[in-house]
């Protein structure tokens, strides 16, 4: 009752599109229930969440924060959702994002800016809650929920943790059901737990995580108890240090919190090793390449036909009503992710622009292969800076993809990535570090996590 009523006072935030408070209240009633029956509870038992509104939840309007779906109450549930409510969480409401999970900033959501409940020092100008899950990094840090889930295409879990002060893992790619979570560039979307410790996020994953025959490129593997197995010293451990992230235009307060999480681990033990992973500066084109392509061919199918919008001009044939319902019901971004998905995978520039970039991807892959042969983990900045005002970047794309420099490597190489706090910088902002493991080794991951939280 406490979390319902802080959602529905914070509305300025705009963090939900839908609030449930009877979802949450129907799931504590199960919880008492099933205490009162004797019954074994689950791991997120009587928990009140917020779901990103790219989870597919049934009779709950599931927007992806796009016109184009507004009003889409799915007959269905996603895999992941459901696992989280077969755990015993209940569910606060629908979390507000950048349209179709595109963008840093969650300024591209046909619902409105969320607004970061985070100020700068000395100016009240707005803040970014970081995207693409911005409404569950702002519901987690102004406490109106104490978890959400995320996802993470590109960086869109750890990003606005960290420009929230929250903690958030995208996990190996396979480990959570992509079944029932609107697509967006498939081979690279995970879905992870965002909250406010690395305790929490484990034992979120672990009700999230699991195999289902309903996704083919699911992991079929145990899912470990890594709450239980939460171990800080970090003895015996290599920590890499990638030299190519220190990159030019990376804010000096960003360098010197890398400075200070590398002290950090080495006060838990971890020896510090540098590192190269030398195809780094072409992470950022190949994801901008890859990612439109797959966006481009799953966005399809919003036709008008299927789902949600349907726009019919007097008069209009079937290719006409397409045409409308698209034009009215995409956002910009959206728009331009499509027109240059379109084009790269397009007869003539296939094989200049999308096989190269997935080259590229390959090379990204192996510099971490080769790098695990000297370390256990990579410690990183989460982003080259501290979270900006809303409409900063706005008139310029690049400069918003730019923000996701750090991030789309461990996307590209589908290795598990964490964001954790590091302290505040001068303005007295958040600042995020990022832990990236081996494939399936979240627990290395957590672990220096919890060193560093
Ligand atoms: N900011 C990146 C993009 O716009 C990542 C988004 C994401 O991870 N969903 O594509």
């Amino acid at each position: 009752e406490a979390f319902n009523a802080n959602v529905a006072a914070a509305n300025e935030l705009n963090a939900f599109i839908v609030a449930t408070p009877e979802k949450a209240l129907e799931a504590a009633d199960k919880v008492d229930a099933d205490r009162a029956a004797g019954k074994e509870l689950g791991k997120m038992a009587g928990v009140p969440i917020g779901m990103k509104d790219l989870f597919a939840t049934r009779g709950v309007q599931t927007s992806a924060a796009s016109h184009i779906l507004e009003g889409f109450s799915p007959e269905y549930e996603s895999s992941v959702s459901q696992k989280l409510w077969d755990a015993g969480a209940g569910m606060l409401g629908k979390l507000n994002l950048d349209q179709f999970a595109m963008g840093s900033s969650n300024e591209t959501s046909y619902f409105g800016n969320v607004i970061s409940p985070w100020r700068s020092k000395g100016s009240n100008a707005p803040l970014a809650p970081g995207g693409s899950s911005g409404g569950s990094s702002a519901a987690i840090a102004a406490r109106l929920c104490p978890a959400a889930t995320g996802t993470d295409t590109g960086g869109s879990i750890r990003q606005p943790a960290a420009f929230t002060g929250i903690c958030g893992i995208k996990p190996t790619y396979g480990r959570c059901s992509r079944w029932g979570i609107v697509a967006f560039a498939s081979s690279l979307d995970q879905a992870g737990p965002m909250a406010r410790s690395v305790e929490d996020c484990a034992i979120m994953l672990e009700a999230m995580a699991g195999f289902d025959p309903k996704d083919s490129t699911s992991l079929d593997l145990p899912v470990p108890n890594w709450s239980e197995l939460l171990d800080a010293d970090l003895k015996g451990k290599k920590i890499g240090i990638p030299h190519e992230y220190r990159m030019e235009g990376t804010d000096e307060e960003i360098l010197a919190s890398w400075d200070q999480g590398i002290a950090w681990l080495k006060d838990a033990g971890a020896e510090v090793v540098d590192i190269s992973l030398p195809h780094t500066k072409y992470a950022l084109p190949a994801y901008y390449i890859v990612a439109p392509a797959e966006a481009s061919s799953n966005l399809a199918r919003y036709d008008g036909v299927r789902y949600g919008l349907r726009e019919l001009p007097e008069g209009a044939n079937l290719q006409d009503m397409y045409a409308a319902t698209r034009a009215a019901g995409f956002g910009d971004e959206v728009k331009r992710r499509i027109l240059i998905g379109t084009y790269v995978l397009s007869a003539g520039f296939y094989d200049a622009y999308y096989t190269q970039a997935m080259k590229v991807r390959t090379l990204i892959a192996r510099d971490f292969e080769k790098a695990w042969a000297q370390c256990d983990l990579v410690l990183a900045p989460t982003t080259p800076t501290a979270s900006f005002p809303l409409g900063d970047k706005l008139d310029d794309p690049l400069a918003m993809y730019l923000n996701d420099v750090f991030s789309v490597p461990a996307s590209l190489a589908g290795l598990p990535a964490m964001s954790v706090p590091a302290g505040v910088n001068k303005d007295g902002l958040p600042l995020g570090l990022q832990l990236i493991g081996r494939a399936f080794e979240e627990q290395e991951v957590l672990n220096a996590g919890l060193a560093i939280q």
